[in-house]
């Protein structure tokens, strides 16, 4: 956080919560830079506050402990599985310009803090019905390719060898997808699975927020290092900074 290069001084925003808020680090990235703040972003900012979880979504990436555990002694945080979410508030986002190119509301990256034993499961979990059709090819492969085999195979059936390799991508497909589905619900009663039935997420949810892609299990992303420019990054701290006065601006 020392890196911050916040040296546009004349900035209306400079020093404020809302500059905080926004977390862009450095002046040269912040999509207002020479620009005069619209007031109105203060309100907006205001909103996303108050459209917060208990606690902020930053306790997510703050917590000390994993966050997609449920069960005590909860692991050790090694990075972080990243899920977004959008809200359809604020209405005129768009217009207020304040954010470039977005076309809903607000988008705010949860960061869940994960030890790696949750982050090693729900890959595992996800990459099954990849991982099932390889192995049961390359295990029929060389059936197919030894002569002795094929041979006995194409007098059966001239097409029987390349039916057992698509039986084999297949079947394992299918396979992968069931042993996916059996082993999300064994790991389920440890850690999230779908974090949209986590805590945070739930009472997210109740506040208009959504799934940024709403799929059946949502996709998480792995990194090691958090995303940490942008709205909803700022630490827990900004959010207990005194609000902004909207400049005087009556008409
Ligand atoms: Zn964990």
């Amino acid at each position: 956080m020392d890196e911050r290069k916040l040296t546009d001084t004349e900035c209306t925003l400079y020093g404020t919560k809302s500059c905080a808020l926004l977390n862009m680090q450095d002046c040269d990235k912040c999509p207002l830079k020479g620009r005069v703040a619209d007031p109105a972003i203060h309100d907006d900012l205001k909103l996303f506050c108050d459209l917060q979880p208990e606690g902020t979504v930053a306790q997510l990436f703050e917590s000390e402990t994993c966050t997609l555990c449920k069960d005590e002694p909860k692991g050790k945080p090694t990075g972080f599985a990243v899920f977004d979410m959008a809200h359809t508030e604020p209405k005129k986002l768009a217009q207020r310009k304040w954010l470039q190119k977005q076309e809903t509301g607000f988008m705010v990256p949860l960061q869940f803090a994960c030890c790696s034993k949750c982050r090693r499961r729900i890959l595992l979990r996800a990459y099954l019905p990849l991982i099932t059709p390889i192995v049961l090819t390359l295990i029929v492969l060389p059936f197919v390719m030894i002569e002795h085999f094929a041979q006995t195979m194409r007098q059966a059936a001239g097409w029987l060898p390349l039916a057992v390799v698509l039986a084999a991508i297949v079947g394992g497909y299918a396979v992968g997808k069931l042993l996916s589905y059996l082993y999300g619900r064994k790991i389920e009663t440890e850690l999230y699975v779908d974090v949209r039935t986590h805590p945070i997420v739930t009472e997210m949810i109740e506040k208009g927020w959504r799934p940024l892609f709403n799929d059946r299990t949502p996709h998480l992303a792995f990194t090691k290092k958090r995303i940490d420019r942008g709205l909803g990054t700022a630490p827990r701290a900004v959010y207990d900074m005194p609000d902004c006065e909207a400049p005087a601006s009556e008409e």
